[in-house]
């Protein structure tokens, strides 16, 4: 089969590898798509990945052969990359470790990923996609468990009014999850016009252009000079986490959900005095999943203005598009159809 193999930091090559062979609890899918994440792209452009390994954790498909003693899916199964809960035997995960870290460590161990025509998995770890829910918008269940994830780790309460910094993927989806679980509004800044667009297609009350204006301003007038309760930095630019922790009200929180791989500005003195609070959200649980794919089937959460007809390439496009994705971009998901 196909893949794109990592051979060195910025170097994605297109190479025949061995199609995998499903052990007795495994299941072999056949990859439909294959979503690039921002981290795929920092772990390119950082060169975290060794010589040989294939990225992608973004990706659904078609289960085509199970193992003998496979009883939760069958042939024909559509299915997601991930959000079945481990049996009490499996290994313990290494995110466990005390002093993880996202740089050092990432997602380094992974050999074969979803940027490949196949990929085998424990019967237990891919969750079935509703009937009703398109492959096009099941491709983001997996950054979407990642916002559904930070949504239930923030202070964010029904009929609060909350701030997204950033419409990537996950800004977008981190707004939709608000909106679904019933925020009063939800407020985006985001600098790309393409982004900014599909914020506003995507439920958003008010994007603010960052460039134009002064953000921490603007939601301090909206909000009758008090600022917000809630705030997620989506975007892990150098300003964001600075204006989150000055936007929120007395005792209000950021919730940090981007990973910033450079230095960030910060400035205590501006909102130390209000004691508020800064958390950390990484990565999903099976609840997580399990929330996304009924938002899904409810229709709650949408692609629209993310998987667009834009947002498809073949493996030749691989390595340009991990090229711009590295720059400040105007599309919102790019997807490997593999
Ligand atoms: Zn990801």
């Amino acid at each position: 089969m196909k893949a794109a193999v990592m051979r060195g930091t910025q170097q994605l090559v297109i190479e025949d590898v061995p199609t995998p062979e499903p052990g007795p609890n495994q299941v072999l899918v056949k990859i439909k798509y294959s979503g690039i994440c921002g981290s795929d792209v920092h772990r390119f452009q950082y060169g975290m990945m060794n010589s040989g390994s294939v990225m992608g954790h973004e990706y659904i498909g078609e289960v085509v052969q199970t193992g003998a003693s496979v009883t939760l899916l069958k042939e024909g199964d559509r299915v997601v990359s991930g959000g079945g809960t481990p049996p009490p035997d499996a290994p313990v995960s290494r995110l466990r470790n005390d002093r993880y870290s996202a740089r050092t460590v990432g997602l380094g161990a992974i050999t074969v990923g979803g940027f490949a025509e196949y990929i085998t998995m424990d019967e237990w770890r891919p969750l079935p996609i509703p009937d009703s829910v398109s492959y096009e918008l099941a491709v983001l269940a997996e950054p979407a468990s990642i916002a559904v994830h930070a949504v239930r780790r923030s202070s964010f309460r029904i009929g609060d009014t909350t701030v997204v910094m950033g419409a990537g993927p996950i800004g977008l989806l981190v707004m939709q999850v608000l909106n679904a679980g019933g925020a009063e509004s939800v407020i985006v800044s985001e600098p790309a016009p393409g982004r900014a667009a599909a914020a506003k297609v995507l439920g958003a009350s008010l994007v603010m252009d960052p460039r134009e204006e002064d953000v921490v301003a603007r939601v301090l007038e909206l909000s009758g000079g008090l600022g917000v309760p809630l705030a997620f930095d989506a975007a892990a630019a150098k300003p964001t986490l600075q204006q989150g922790l000055e936007m929120v009200r007395r005792g209000g929180q950021v919730l940090v959900v981007s990973m910033a791989w450079e230095q960030v500005d910060l400035l205590t003195v501006e909102w130390i005095g209000r004691e508020v609070e800064m958390k950390a959200s990484y990565g999903s649980e099976p609840i997580d999943w399990l929330t996304t794919l009924n938002l899904m089937e409810r229709g709650q959460l949408s692609e629209k203005s993310m998987v667009t007809s834009e947002s498809f390439i073949g493996f030749d496009d691989m390595q340009s598009s991990m090229e711009r994705l590295m720059k400040p971009e105007e599309s919102v998901q790019i997807v490997l159809v593999p």
